[in-house]
């Protein structure tokens, strides 16, 4: 009795001090920073991860009681609610639990590593695993404070999950059915796309009962729990079923029908379609398409998102080691380590799901090594606790676990310590999105690219077309058409796209239960406009076409730095739809490193311009300059303007802006483009804009029409 509670005061002590460690690195970035105003919004740090603001929206919302119809925000979303619970019971600023969240969820990794460690008497290797995972590169990275974001207990839970795995194998106790199956109901609602490794985790322990435990009806009782918890269900129907399942397992007349208990949760977990995401993420692997077709209607060609957010394909194996283990020879240890501590206990075998899930990131993006690095920690660990136990002296023993974990654990320190990651804006943008919100209605609409949008909607509390989650080809293609041609097209585009965007909805809404399909908003404007071809729909936004009922206002948001991403912002309008026909990338070219000689100023790139015959070189061709512009801010902050027309035929266009320190050289359409006449030029047509905020980093207008 004295030896099980020493242990367990043991295991919460490892626990305690493995947590109180990994959050105390993660306050490495924060005691770095500490002076960085330009990194703090109400007196505390900025979040670091743009999807974070559509988790905060929704807490913002749901604390508030109120948000508006079809302003998408995630009221029921799980992280919005955590949210939300730890900002009203804690006596911290809202901004302050969303910066810290992180921070003390992503730090609970440690309990479940130390529990299964438990489950084979070797809790040092628990601890030294726990120390090392905690602060993993790939883990740190996606967990470290103020990256907000679901990953805080993306690995956190499917290790429970684990624990509870290994422990119900291990004991055939039955609350570790109840544990397995509630963990699953957990990380679903926290997590939907966690069907993939819960199904691995499944399929898993299938091949474990039939090979070697055939007779043992505990195994089957755990498989038919899992499914049921991972029926495609509402959770609410899912728990009371689970519980259902638990009260049969229990009861001994109950013991006969196990199999047919067993078969009804596999009939179910189909039936109600819990393969179907499995299956289409398995289609989605084979049939990778750079276009989407519509299927009806006028089958338009979109272009696909994938292309331009895919993660850079091949990541090297250096990089691979680091991201899951912090140095190469960690890494090479930690599978070796795996390999003998599974040869010594196969119940570690069931961590191969999550190691096989992280090195999917060699083929599917290096974003998955995440879901190695806790399971292979254990390997290295393990490995570090046998060469102490062949010390010869305890001393040596105590001095090599030691050294050892030191040593594993400097280079991932290291890598904390240099990991300087910006917040995603700076206090002067998020002044401006702070200063909309008393401007303008929560029913009107900030036209901006994707990326801005779900900060746009928690600091401002706006509507927006599209954000980080709804960014398809058919949505972004008329903002993109917006950003990217002439005022007055676009201004027309802008109205049409917003109230056919809140029509869609009530459509939508009203034809909840008919299965109808809905066209985009581009389709269904070419047909009520009386086109079968969508490029005589987008010609005729030139003449004077008929403009639907205004519904609310209209703002366009444009910052600077959406500058670097104009020639992606373009790609989704710069094609024909009705044949997915790309047209040719128009030429914009933005240096910001250039320097002047006698005649020429260099560009980079092999691009210069010739003072004296005021033309543009490329490479060996020379191109007459049509207009220069040079744009500077006057003592007032007022934006003014030298423009000169240099050779009427000329072929580009280059605009100095000196404040910026940045020359921009762009063909005729780039410089007629919204974007570059609104906030690089402020030549904005009076009778469809108005201004709003002018300011360096972002200018914000009013659609007038
Ligand atoms: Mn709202």
């Amino acid at each position: 009795m004295n030896s099980i509670s020493r242990e367990t005061k043991l295991t919460l002590a490892y626990i305690f001090i493995a947590f109180l460690f990994s959050v105390a690195v993660r306050m490495i970035w924060v005691y770095q920073f500490n002076d960085m105003e330009a990194f703090k919004f109400n007196g505390q740090f900025m979040i670091s991860t743009n999807d974070g603001y559509y988790f905060a929206e929704g807490a913002r919302d749901f604390l508030s009681g109120m948000h508006q119809e079809n302003d998408l925000s995630p009221i029921d979303n799980a992280t919005s609610l955590l949210t939300a619970f730890f900002a009203k019971i804690l006596p911290f600023s809202f901004e302050s639990v969303i910066f810290y969240m992180p921070v003390f969820l992503s730090s609970l990794i440690v309990v479940p590593i130390i529990l299964i460690a438990r489950s084979i008497h070797n809790l040092e290797m628990g601890f030294i695993a726990a120390l090392l995972a905690s602060i993993g590169h790939s883990y740190y990275n996606r967990t470290m404070a103020g990256y907000y974001d679901t990953d805080m207990l993306n690995i956190v839970l499917p290790m429970f999950l684990l624990w509870s795995i290994i422990w119900a194998i291990k004991t055939n106790e039955d609350k570790y059915l109840l544990l397995t199956a509630l963990d699953i109901l957990l990380y679903r609602w926290w997590y939907p796309q966690s069907y993939s490794l819960e199904f691995s985790f499944f399929g898993l322990i299938l091949l474990y009962a039939l090979i070697y435990d055939r007779k043992n009806s505990y195994n089957y009782k755990l498989l038919a729990i899992m499914m049921f918890a991972m029926m495609n269900l509402d959770a609410f129907v899912r728990l009371p079923i689970v519980l259902v399942a638990m009260y049969l397992f229990k009861e001994e007349k109950f013991q006969k029908y196990i199999y047919h208990i067993l078969a009804v949760s596999v009939i179910a977990f189909f039936a109600t379609g819990g393969f179907d995401p499995i299956w289409a993420q398995l289609k989605g692997y084979v049939f990778k398409d750079a276009l989407t077709v519509g299927e009806e209607g006028l089958k338009l060609h979109f272009f696909s998102v994938m292309q331009t957010v895919r993660e850079a394909g091949q990541i090297s194996f250096v990089t691979f080691a680091e991201r899951i283990s912090g140095h190469v020879v960690t890494f090479i240890l930690s599978v070796l380590g795996f390999l003998y501590l599974a040869y010594r206990h196969k119940i570690m075998l069931f961590g191969l799901p999550m190691i096989g899930l992280g090195f999917l990131a060699l083929f599917g993006g290096l974003r998955f090594t995440i879901y190695a690095v806790p399971v292979l920690a254990f390997g290295v660990a393990f490995l570090i606790t046998e060469v102490s136990l062949k010390m010869p002296t305890k001393k040596l023993k105590y001095l090599s676990l030691v050294a050892f974990t030191l040593a594993i654990l400097y280079p991932n320190i290291e890598h904390v310590d240099s990991y300087k990651v910006p917040t995603v804006f700076n206090a002067t943008e998020v002044k401006i999105l702070d200063d909309l919100k008393t401007k303008v209605s929560r029913e009107d609409y900030i036209v901006s690219w994707w990326d801005f949008g779900y900060p746009l909607r928690y600091y401002s509390d706006v509507k927006t077309l599209i954000d980080g989650g709804k960014h398809s080809g058919d949505v972004n293609f008329p903002v993109s058409f917006m950003l990217s041609n002439p005022q007055e097209v676009s201004a027309k585009l802008a109205r049409l796209d917003v109230e056919y965007t809140e029509k869609t909805f009530k459509f939508q809404k009203e034809n909840k239960d008919k299965n109808l399909t809905v066209f985009s908003n581009i389709e269904q404007m070419t047909k009520e406009y009386g086109f079968k071809d969508t490029n005589d729909f987008l010609t005729s936004l030139s003449t004077d076409i008929h403009m639907p009922e205004k519904t609310r206002d209209i703002y366009f948001y444009l910052p600077f730095r959406m500058l670097e991403i104009y020639p992606t912002v373009t790609v989704f309008s710069n094609l024909n739809l009705m044949n997915g026909k790309q047209e040719p990338s128009p030429f914009f070219f933005v240096s910001k490193s250039f320097s002047e000689k006698e005649n020429s100023i260099e560009l980079g790139n092999g691009v210069s311009i010739n003072k004296k015959e005021q033309t543009l070189k490329i490479g060996k061709q020379s191109v007459p300059i049509k207009r220069f512009a040079k744009t500077f801010y006057d003592a007032n902050m007022e934006l003014q303007k030298e423009m000169s027309m240099i050779h009427i035929n000329g072929g580009v266009n280059v605009i100095y802006m000196s404040n910026y320190n940045t020359f921009l050289v762009l063909d005729d359409k780039t410089y007629e483009s919204l974007y570059i006449q609104l906030m690089v030029l402020e030549e904005y047509d009076k009778t469809l804009f108005e201004k709003v905020t002018m300011n360096p980093h972002a200018k914000v207008y009013k659609l007038k029409i």
